[in-house]
Parts: C-alpha cells; sequence; structure tokens
C-alpha cells in the first residue's frame, strides 16, 4: 500500500492528496466501498501532481477509477470538490453535494471576475480597509485584468444531499447531517455502522470534512453574498439586511458544532490532518475557542472600530505585519462573523455616521 494510504477498516480508505502550495498540505479524500463499487468523500484540488495522487490511491485501493460510482461532497471549497469533473470524467459517477453549496458553485461560475474584484474592493471598503490595500484590487480593475480564481470551472453537482437523509448507497449506511457554518451547505456523512474495531464510547464513525478537524480551528467568514456576483452594490457588512433572514454563519456553526457532539461518534474522519476519537471534547474546545473570541472582542469594541480595525487588533497566528495580503482578506471575513454573531446577541452595535461602518459593544 502506497504511504499516502491508509485502510481505516469495514471498506473504508483515506488518500492524502496534495494541496499544492498550502500550508494544510494535503486534502484526505475518503474512499467508502459499497455494492455499486467504491463512492469517493471529496476530490481533491484541481491540480495535475493532485489528480495522479488520486488515480493511484484509488489503484492501491485495490480499485480502478472507472469502477467509481459516486461522489459525496462535504463543501465546495476547491480542496474538496476541484477534482470531482475529473471523476466524473473517468468514470461517469455521479457528484451529490448540499443545495447551499450547489448555489455556490452555480454563482462562481457565473460571475464575470471583474464583478467578483468590484465586490471583493466593494466589501474591504465599506470593512474600513485604507487605501493601500484596496490599491492593487483597483488597478487590476483599471488595466482590465479579470483576476482568475479557484472554482470558475468547477463541476456542477447533479444531485443534492439533504439534511438527516440516509443516502441512496447499496449496502451502505451513511446519513448525512447538515452543519452549515465554515460553508452555507456543509455536510458532515455518518457512517451508522458498528466500528470495525468494535470501539466503545459511541457509534459509528463520522466524515467530518472542514467542519471538525482535530488542531485547526476551520475559517468562519461571512457566506457570499447571493447578490455579489451580479451586484458589487450588493456587499454587504456585518449589519446587512435586519431581522432573523441575516446570516449568522458563526451562529450556525456552533449550532452545528453541538449537533455534532450529541451524534458521539466513536471516530472522526476528517478531510485534513488525521483520523481522531474525542469528537465530544473537541467540540467543547472549538466551542469554548469562539467564545473567549467573542469576548474580547466585546472588549475591544469598548472603543468604536471598523472590522478592518478589529481584525488587527484581534490575535491571530502570528502579528498583523506578518500576514500576508490575501490573508487579511480572510480575517476580515472572520472579524465579520463574529460581529455579525455579536449584532444578533444584541452585544454589539453599528455607530451611526458616514463612511466605513464602525461598531461598539452595546
Ligand atoms: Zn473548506
Ligand atoms: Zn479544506
Amino acid at each position: 500500500m502506497t504511504p499516502q494510504v491508509t485502510d481505516h477498516k469495514g471498506g473504508v480508505w483515506s488518500i492524502a492528496v496534495p494541496i499544492p502550495d498550502n500550508p494544510l498540505g494535503h486534502t484526505l479524500v475518503h474512499l467508502l466501498e459499497t455494492d455499486r463499487g467504491p463512492v469517493l468523500i471529496d476530490t481533491g484540488w484541481d491540480d495535475p501532481d493532485s489528480w495522479t495522487t488520486l488515480v493511484a490511491g484509488i489503484t492501491a485501493c485495490g480499485f480502478a477509477p472507472a469502477e467509481l460510482h459516486g461522489v459525496l461532497i462535504t463543501h465546495h471549497h476547491p480542496d474538496h470538490h476541484g477534482l470531482s469533473g475529473k471523476v466524473r470524467e473517468a468514470s461517469g459517477a455521479w457528484i451529490a453535494m448540499h443545495a447551499a453549496d450547489t448555489a455556490v458553485v452555480r454563482r462562481t461560475r457565473e460571475a464575470e471576475p471583474g464583478r467578483w474584484l468590484d465586490q471583493l474592493t466593494a466589501r474591504l471598503a465599506a470593512a474600513g480597509a485604507p487605501d493601500e490595500h484596496l490599491a492593487p484590487l483597483r488597478e487590476a480593475r483599471a488595466q482590465g485584468r479579470g483576476r482568475t480564481f479557484p472554482g470558475q470551472g468547477a463541476a456542477l453537482p447533479d444531485r443534492d444531499i439533504g439534511p438527516g437523509e440516509l443516502l441512496d448507497l447499496p449496502g451502505r449506511r451513511v446519513r448525512a447531517l447538515w452543519t452549515p457554518g465554515h460553508t452555507p451547505g456543509h455536510v458532515c456523512l455518518h457512517l451508522e455502522e458498528e466500528h470495525p474495531s468494535g470501539r466503545a464510547g459511541g457509534f459509528g464513525r463520522l466524515f467530518s470534512g472542514d467542519h471538525l478537524l482535530p488542531g485547526i480551528t476551520p475559517h468562519i467568514g461571512l457566506y457570499e453574498d447571493p447578490k455579489g456576483a451580479e451586484d458589487p452594490k450588493g456587499a454587504q457588512g456585518p449589519e446587512a439586511p435586519e431581522g432573523d433572514a441575516v446570516p449568522d454563519p458563526l451562529g450556525d456553526y456552533l449550532d452545528s458544532l453541538e449537533r455534532v457532539g450529541k451524534l458521539a461518534p466513536a471516530e472522526v474522519l476528517p478531510a485534513h490532518q488525521h483520523a481522531f476519537t474525542d469528537a465530544v471534547g473537541r467540540v467543547r474546545e472549538l466551542i469554548a475557542h469562539h467564545e473567549e473570541r467573542l469576548r474580547r472582542l466585546r472588549e475591544l469594541l469598548r472603543e468604536p472600530r471598523t472590522p478592518w480595525q478589529l481584525a488587527m487588533a484581534m490575535e491571530w497566528n502570528r502579528p498583523w505585519e506578518q500576514i500576508p495580503y490575501a490573508s487579511r482578506n480572510i480575517a476580515v471575513s472572520e472579524a465579520e462573523a463574529h460581529l455579525r454573531r455579536l449584532v444578533k446577541q444584541g452585544q454589539a452595535e453599528r455607530v451611526p455616521g458616514a463612511g466605513p461602518v464602525r461598531y461598539q459593544a452595546a
């Protein structure tokens, strides 16, 4: 068996498919044997080396890529869904995803890159990003450089994964658990079968995607604006629409974590890092992490700050000055998601006034 393949027993393997130039290193693509042929859970980044590794991995599990029956995608991100199109080409396999993420795939495919740049610029400006951060984006737009972005050529899924659904996989029992937060349509997949080594202290195994990882906190930002692709003015800040209709990704994520904790699987098979057993403990850690983060944010909001200023003041894995350009955009989105949560809980409010939005503790 090649080193990138792990046999998890009971007809389940994982294949470590590399993500080029990414500190995460690889995506763990899982292969599940069914009576109709092998099914993949996620596929990996669309890159020739990644494809070669995936094909070698499927072969090492004892199958041919042409035998693949289907593909279950935990969420639309390119390190999970990137190679789905190639898999379909090689095998005719169906591709299934939650409808909320399929909608993101469809919008991304239809988006005109220039408009996408406009939307990003508008959103960062509204969040208080300084001119020196916006200048490269404006310059790219002025020069008509329609930047390409991952996901533009992503495969359109042909099946929906419904919340709570027992999936149609002959000979296996896999139930979908809708776990929005990291993306609006993220799903975990619960293999409702005895653990092959009879492990006590939980039931079945959970393919957790990016929702529950042993040593990383998944990124929680604002969901992409549905209107964003067509309308740059659709850029939404943490205050955006009013009432219950306002998406609250961090609130969704914490709810999803609670539900996974109640499920208490015997083992978690995540899409990055490594398999682990204490799902309940890990859920508790992540909830505590976000609660602590919200508490510190409330303190920082004793003085009014824009989302950008808040991101600068928050704690990251390195000082703000050392955070690369693109990662700052992600950091601001993360700050906005936390702000959205605080606003929703009535613990922060928007400061009236023109210019970039500012918030303070309520
Ligand atoms: Zn992801
Ligand atoms: Zn990922």
